[in-house]
């Protein structure tokens, strides 16, 4: 049964950073669209998202932005991260940009600014109607109808809808009305490290190349990072196991005690830590498995179908390679009911890859990166770069700097670890290149595009 004739032709739950690009892509192709979203206007209110100040953004995300002619005014307001600053125990810091391309980096964006961007935008289009303050609860297949809550949460109402998009985040109350309508239960797997903000002064980056950079500590299980804000100042998250983090609770003693000992050079840029300890509860931290991300017109893209957490820094940019993806195959004349049904069966083997890759990160930016070792695989993934071009790209450039699929990233990415180790147990260089060249010939075929670059 179809809705009702007032039911745009297509509703989005969730007018966060996905829904609010789709809404956009929408319009342009001519399609009236009516946001739903829980929290208040922007404008009028703040939104209390208490999580993740800062994104950082790379060439997925912004092909998307680019496509919606957004990019330019989004690079603007962001400051570039050129690379990993890596601040030892003693205090020292060391510069590794992300890619032997010095014109591969990401973009360091506040999640408000971002957001706004994309609402400013919406709200100049006569296409998209935006409604705010109404949360999706409970979803009437056989009527299409939405059931949202007033912000105040005191009467539920109906909502028609034809064809309904749940871009409404890792809690998504669409993924909830599939599960029930449909009785196939996907699962989040929850890590048992979460997160806390604070806010660094400027004084942290002395010059640029400090300014323009992603900083880590790595220290083994844990670590503390900072992206750059457009204000000189820097978003600092430490993620941390949840009981390390609960025993820490909310005293600012503590706090500066972990830094002092562990985060000595952050210590004096601690700036407000009691506002954060006030503001910024723990995060957690999790991976969604959606089972099902389509039913009888509805398709969940985004976090609500695939979130992941942020050690790639890729949640946002797989959020917005769906939008491209799902206006793609509208522009291929996809029919509606195939092209949902068909999009799970497409996608989900890249999300599963990036769930996996993400979690393979942390692992990564907490320990590995300030090892010999590591700095010796990179040196030689670099090397093997620029001798085969064609075959090789390190497994981080094809995530953060390619629109390769995340499954074949993932996929080339162990084929050459396995290169990699077995290179770096020979001595002699000319009998590793030798070596290097028959094996990359054998199971790295030439890949379909040259890597994009990030400008
Ligand atoms: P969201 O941005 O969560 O938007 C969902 C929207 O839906 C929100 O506006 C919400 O209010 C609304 N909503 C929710 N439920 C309902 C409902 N029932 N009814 C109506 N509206 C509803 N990604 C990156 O690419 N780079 C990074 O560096 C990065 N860092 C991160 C750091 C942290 C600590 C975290 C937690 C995440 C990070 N991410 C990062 C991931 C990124 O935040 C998400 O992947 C991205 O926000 C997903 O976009 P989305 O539009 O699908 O969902």
């Amino acid at each position: 049964m179809n809705g009702t004739p007032e039911a745009p032709l297509w509703t989005i739950a969730g007018g966060g950073l996905a829904g609010t690009l789709l809404a956009l892509e929408l319009a342009a192709r001519g399609d009236p669209v009516r946001i739903i979203e829980r929290h208040p206007n922007p404008k009028i209110e703040t939104i209390p998202s208490g999580r993740s100040i800062n994104l950082a953004l790379a060439h997925r995300g912004l092909k998307a932005l680019a496509a919606a002619g957004l990019d330019g005014e989004v690079k603007r307001r962001a400051v570039p991260m050129r690379g990993r600053m890596i601040h030892d125990n003693g205090g020292a810091a060391r510069f590794q940009p992300y890619s032997r391309h010095p014109e591969r980096f990401l973009y360091s964006v506040q999640r408000d600014t971002l957001s706004r961007i994309l609402l400013d935008e919406a709200h100049r289009r006569p296409k998209i109607e935006v409604l705010f303050e109404r949360e999706l609860v409970a979803i009437d297949w056989s009527r299409r109808l939405a059931q949202l809550r007033t912000w105040c949460k005191k009467k539920t109402i109906p909502l028609p809808f034809n064809r309904l998009i749940g871009c409404d985040g890792a809690g998504s109350g669409v993924r909830r009305a599939i599960e029930e309508a449909s009785g196939e239960s996907g699962r989040i797997e929850w890590l048992d490290h979460g997160y806390r903000e604070f806010t660094l002064a400027p004084d942290l980056a002395g010059s640029e190349d400090e300014r323009q950079a992603l900083h880590i500590w790595p220290r083994g299980e844990w670590m503390l990072i900072a992206l750059p804000n457009s204000d000189g100042s820097f978003t600092a998250t430490l993620f941390m196991e949840h009981a390390a983090l609960a025993t820490l609770g909310d005293d600012p003693k503590r706090w500066r005690s972990l830094f002092k000992t562990h985060f000595a050079d952050a210590l004096s840029c601690l700036d407000g830590l009691d506002r954060d300890l006030e503001h910024n509860p723990i995060g957690r931290l999790g991976t969604v498995y959606a089972a099902l991300w389509h039913h009888a017109g509805a398709l969940l893209i985004g976090d609500a179908a695939h979130a992941v957490v942020p050690f790639h820094g890729q949640g946002m940019n797989a959020a917005f390679e769906d939008v491209g993806l799902l206006v793609a195959a509208l522009d291929r004349g996809t029919e509606w009911p195939a092209l949902a049904a068909g999009f799970q069966a497409e996608r989900q083997p890249d999300t599963d890859a990036l769930a996996r890759m993400a979690l393979d990160n942390y692992r990564e930016m907490r320990a590995a990166v300030h090892a010999p070792g590591f700095i010796r695989r990179k040196a030689l993934e670099w090397e093997l770069e620029g001798r085969f071009p064609e075959r090789f790209a390190p497994r981080y450039d094809m995530v953060m700097f390619s629109d390769l699929p995340y499954a074949l990233a993932e996929a080339r990415g162990a084929v050459q670890a396995a290169i990699v180790d077995e290179l770096l147990a020979l001595n002699d260089p000319k009998a590793r290149i030798a070596r290097a060249r028959t094996r990359i010939e054998e199971n790295l075929p030439a890949l379909r595009a040259p890597q994009q670059a990030q400008e």
